[in-house]
Formats: C-alpha cells, structure tokens, sequence
C-alpha cells in the first residue's frame, strides 16, 4: 500500500545524516561531558560544538542556549522558571488561548497555585492582536508568553511587536517557537525575545530534546534541581547523542530553510486547491497568508475529523485531527474554538502538515482518496441527511 505522511507537525522522520551523526555517541564516544578526564572532554567537546550551532541559529549566544528534554520541558521551564523567579514582583501572567499545552496547562497549574492568569484570545485567522497583549497588561504582570506560530493552524503571531510592547514595560517575553525552528528565520534580538522554546523532532532531529534559550540576565529560577549542568539551569547529565542530532538537524534545516519552504509551499497548495475544489462543504482555518507553509487546517462540515484521520490511516495516509495531544479525546480542538469555529464544525477538522520527503504523487493520491472518503463518511452522517444538502 502506497504510504503518505502528512503529520510533520506532530512529529518528522530522523535525517539520516542525523543519525550518522549521533552514532559514534552511543559507542566510543560515551563519555560524559562533567568527567574531567579525556572521554569527558571529548562529550564536552560535542556539547560545545552543538551549543554553538544551536545559539547561532537563532542568534543568540552559545552561553544562551539551555538544552532539555524538548519543547514541553523547555515550555514549562520558561513559565514556571519566570513565575517563580519574580513572584515577589507580581503573580499576573499573560498568555493566548491558542497555546500548545505545554505552555497552557502550565499556566493553569500557575494559576491554581495563587498566579493570575490571562489568556488573551485570537481573531477569526487564529491570530492574537498585539493591542489584545497591551490591554491584559497590568502593574504586576511579570510575564507574556506567547508562540511564534500555532501548531494546528500554522497562523503566525506578530511576536515582534509583542516583543516591542513587553520591553516597553519591562516584561518578560517568551516565545514557543517550535513551529517556526527551521521553517521561518529566527532571530532572538529582532523578536525582542528574552527566552525561545525549541524541539528537535519537529526539525528531522531526534525525540526527546531541545532547547530554551535564555538571554543574558533574565530571571529565572529552575525546574530540575541537582548537579551544576547547563549553567545550573537545569541539572542532569546531558543528552549528548540526542543534543549531537539536534545539532546536526538545526544545521541542515538551516541550510535547507528556503528550498525546503518553497517545496512545502507548493504541495500544500495543489493540496488545498485539490480539496477546496473537489469536496464540497469544507472550509480552511487559519490566516490565508501569514501561515507556515507546511500546514493546512481543514474543517470537513457533517462528519467527525476522527472518522476521516481513521479511514484515512486505512489507505495509507497520516493525517491528524486538531493536534496529537488532544487526538484520542473527543473535545474539539481549544484553538479552532478560540478562532470561533462552531463546535460541531470543529469536530470535523483535519490537520494535513507537510514536509521534505513529500511529493506531487503523495498529494496526488490523497486528492484520488480523499474526496470518496468524505462522501461516504457523509453518506451515513445523520447531520448531513438531516441538512438537506446531500440531495
Ligand atoms: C510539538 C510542540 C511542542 C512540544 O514539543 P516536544 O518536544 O514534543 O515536547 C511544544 N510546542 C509546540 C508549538 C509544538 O508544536
């Protein structure tokens, strides 16, 4: 059966120079980087190479660059990490209602502990208003979080003016930018950003590690105590295979930034024109144009998306409804909602994210599979009879 990946968003197949590269840290180069002697100064060596590779990419300092478990943990880093070193100077966070989870659930928990919390909403484009920012900020906000581009939508944020706000009032700035790592150009100072959230996995790197960046003399306070790794902010013995392959992909991605966009771009459009044009009832979510060219975002009206990602899955194709944390429980996605998606209409969305080894046939045969899918699907909808518009 023919295989078509369509879930970059989620998570992307390791490049295999990635691979290569993270190999001889598993064997001969297993040392670790806080021994004093030889094999600890060679893993220390590696982590010095990657942190500068890293810090480079989004122009920051290597001395910056604080490598983690991933984007959760780096998320959860920043927030609690900033909660807790300022909670002297006020306890009122400011966030979107369009967050990854990582960074909304924190919040929350935050909030249940005695933090105030704002979650800001968006426009119908999935987009959050800068103005939107300025009003929620008060005497005691110590921190805005908001991402650089949303997961399901891929609706870009207008970050920099944010930026430019929260220095105005001397407020912390955190961006999730694991949607934008290797997919738009990132650069710390223009984004007047003091901490950046990034992921390898996102980017053909390996699971289970990244990065948060975290600008000279911001406060913060950390998460995992223990050992003095990582300039003490986040103790534990590093993962030098895994942070050798996050490199080595922040590397490629970077280099490929533009070819690969370009690449993306044009499937995704002959992908949404194909669907718009042959499937009928369907709409397209997020901002026409301030969008990653990786995603598309589509309600299918009358069926539920978990139908279609299954029937989907059954040819060959891996798509996602709403986002692979939420997939698997049935609450329509927290984002389409925010944007003003009707509940029932949100049901049916399906996330289609593309990436490198995509192709013109690959999006040809969903255009072959898709349309017959849906009108199936709708065929023993109840709502869609009900509608009148199957006739
Ligand atoms: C995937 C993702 C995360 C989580 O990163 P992990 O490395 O999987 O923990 C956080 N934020 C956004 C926007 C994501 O897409």
């Amino acid at each position: 059966m023919k295989k078509v990946y369509l879930d970059h968003n989620a998570t992307t197949p390791v490049h295999p120079e990635v691979v290569k590269a993270m190999l001889p840290y598993f064997g001969e180069r297993f040392g670790n980087p806080s021994s004093v002697h030889s094999f600890g100064q060679e893993a220390k060596r590696a982590l010095d190479e990657a942190r500068g590779v890293v810090a480079a990419a989004v122009g920051a300092r290597p001395d910056e660059v604080v490598f983690t478990g991933g984007g959760t943990e780096a998320d959860n880093m920043a927030v609690t990490g900033v909660a807790s070193a300022l909670c002297n100077k006020g306890l009122h966070i400011i966030t979107s209602q369009i967050e990854h989870h990582a960074v909304l659930s924190t919040c929350r928990h935050l909030a249940g502990m005695g933090y105030e919390v704002t979650e800001v909403p968006c426009d119908a484009n999935g987009v959050v208003a800068p103005q939107a920012v300025r009003d929620a900020v008060r005497k005691d906000t110590v921190l805005i979080t908001i991402m650089h581009a949303n997961n399901e939508t891929g609706s870009i944020q207008p970050v920099e003016e944010i930026g430019r706000l929260a220095l105005e009032r001397g407020i912390v700035f955190h961006t999730d930018a694991v949607q934008t790592l290797g997919k738009l150009p990132l650069d710390v100072n223009a984004m007047g950003v003091n901490l950046m959230s990034l992921s390898s996995h996102k980017i053909y790197g390996p699971k289970g590690v990244g990065a948060l960046i975290v600008r000279r003399g911001t406060p913060l306070v950390p998460v995992i105590f223990g050992g003095h790794h990582e300039r003490k902010k986040r103790a534990g013995t590093e993962n030098v295979s895994g942070i050798v392959g996050f490199a080595k992909a922040v590397e490629l991605a970077t280099r490929d930034l533009e070819a690969t966009e370009a690449h993306v771009l044009g499937l995704r459009r002959k992908l949404e024109e194909g669907v718009l044009s042959t499937v009928p009832h369907v709409r397209l979510n997020g901002h026409p144009t301030k969008r990653l060219s990786s995603t598309a975002s589509i309600c299918f009206e009358f069926i539920e998306g978990e139908s279609l990602v299954l029937s989907l899955d059954m040819e060959g194709i891996a798509v996602s409804s709403g986002s692979a944390c939420t997939s698997g429980s049935s609450e329509p996605s927290h984002v389409l909602l925010a944007m003003g998606v009707p509940p029932a209409t949100a049901q049916g969305s399906v996330r289609f994210s593309l990436g490198t080894e995509n192709t013109e046939s690959g999006v040809d045969y969903v255009l072959e599979v898709l349309p017959r899918i849906v009108e199936r699907l709708r065929a023993m909808s109840p709502l869609y009879r009900q509608s009148g518009t199957c006739v």
